[in-house]
């Protein structure tokens, strides 16, 4: 024994976990008892765990009548992030109230259940798709994921199961099981996961059927065992089960070519009801009258649209609405380098000629607001690089500024292929 002092001695003994003065740092005496360093630590380390663990159970508390926003309420939060769209806005609004309502109730005796809500939102590239659905989650403050249909496979094949959305979803909830059980997935590009013929006896298009059925478990309300890293790579981890019951997913595609099955069915309707109705039609914009049937006879089978009730569509967005999508919205592109140049100290200026350019681009490219942000960074990057070594404090970016940058960048980009 190095030391020569009695072990046995309790005033020099930790009282919670017995080890003895000459073992510790340090040995604090108190009331009676005493505590060694270690046993400090661990219960700070405990009581922080502990204190992280509320804040996020309380997160996944359960939502109340009152916290629950209203349709109108959702509307208004959308209108600061999404430009037009009305449609969809208002559709979606109800539809996330309800089903967020849902989770509030439950029936009695002989009280109806009320069904999932699920959301379909049909619409061209770069018209706010995604963007709507995140702006919900966010609003709502629940966990959200996005996951890309065409990646997704039948159990057993190569690609992602279906299983692995939920495993992303339980990340995004950072492993809380119950908030990850009322998040909202979103899956983009279902429209190819369609048969690729209206008779499934023809030419059945295997893998995108196989997954549409794989989806339909996970859509209705199901217990999935998640493996948490996701992916079956690692067969050693444990599986967490996630209930899919009250995960709200949306599902959004492009639906190419699909206004020729909506006139298609609206000619053949227009043949039983007499010119007026055709008359009534507004053919500029047939995604309007878009109904479950079309989205039948698109590819989907019946069983995954019954269990999507909510049909809404995106509208090819406008010059105008292009325009605006660049400066008005709460994170619009033009306010995002405004502020990057303010905090250099350079207070930075858009032409509206410069801006006209710019949706031009956009327009011509033909990707919706997506074209929007690359124009943008071509027209930036030089300034960017620039002006923080510079002494200047203003710098306003004109048209012909933005043509020549965007035609540099053109020019690179022609190279480089070539
Ligand atoms: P989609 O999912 O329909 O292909 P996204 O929602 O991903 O399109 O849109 C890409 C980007 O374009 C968004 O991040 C946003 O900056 C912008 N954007 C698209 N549509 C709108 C819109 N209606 N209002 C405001 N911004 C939009």
């Amino acid at each position: 024994m190095a030391k020569n002092h009695n072990r046995n001695d309790e005033n020099d003994v930790c009282s919670f976990c017995g080890a003895h003065r000459s073992d510790v740092e340090l040995l604090f005496t108190g009331n009676g008892a005493n505590i060694c360093n270690r046993c400090i630590e661990n219960g700070h380390r405990i009581l922080t765990e502990s204190a992280e663990e509320t804040s996020r159970k309380s997160q996944a508390a359960p939502l109340t009548r009152d916290e629950l926003m209203k349709p109108s309420e959702i509307k208004e939060v959308l209108d600061q992030y999404v430009i037009g769209q009305d449609d969809a806005k208002r559709y979606l609004s109800v539809a996330v109230y309800n089903h967020y309502k849902r989770l509030l109730y439950t029936p009695g005796e002989n009280e109806p259940e009320i069904d999932k809500s699920n959301i379909v939102l049909v619409g061209p590239t770069g018209t706010g798709k995604t963007l709507i659905a995140r702006t919900i989650a966010r609003l709502l403050k629940v966990p959200f994921t996005i996951v890309d249909a065409t990646v997704l496979t039948e159990a057993g094949y190569v690609g992602e199961d279906v299983e692995s959305i939920l495993a992303r979803l339980l990340q995004a909830a950072d492993y809380d099981v119950a908030l990850a059980e009322r998040g909202i997935v979103f899956i983009d590009e279902v429209d190819k996961i369609a048969r690729k013929s209206d008779n499934p006896s023809i030419t059945r298009d295997v893998s995108g059927e196989g997954v549409q059925q794989a989806l339909l478990k996970l859509l209705e309300g199901t217990t999935v065992n998640v493996p948490p890293q996701g992916g079956r790579k690692h067969p050693e981890q444990k599986f967490v089960q996630v209930n899919t019951r009250n995960i709200l997913f949306i599902c959004g595609g492009a639906f190419d070519g699909i206004e020729r099955k909506i006139a298609q069915r609206l000619n053949t309707r227009a043949l039983g009801f007499g010119r007026a109705a055709v008359q009534r039609v507004d053919r500029d914009n047939l995604m309007q009258y878009i109904t479950p049937q079309d989205l039948r006879s698109y590819g989907l089978i019946p069983e995954l649209v019954g269990r999507l009730p909510v049909l809404t569509y995106m509208r090819q967005l406008d010059r105008a609405a292009l325009r605006r999508i660049l400066t008005e919205p709460r994170n619009a592109i033009v306010r995002q380098y405004e502020q990057l140049f303010a905090i250099d100290g350079v207070r930075l200026r858009f032409d509206d000629e410069a801006l006209d350019y710019v949706v031009d681009r956009a327009e011509a490219c033909g990707l919706g607001a997506r074209g929007l942000r690359s124009i943008c960074e071509a027209i930036m990057t030089d300034a960017m690089f620039e002006l923080p070594s510079s002494d200047r404090s203003e710098f306003t970016v004109t048209a012909d500024y933005a043509r020549e940058k965007v035609e540099k960048s053109d020019d690179l980009a022609m190279k480089k292929v070539g």
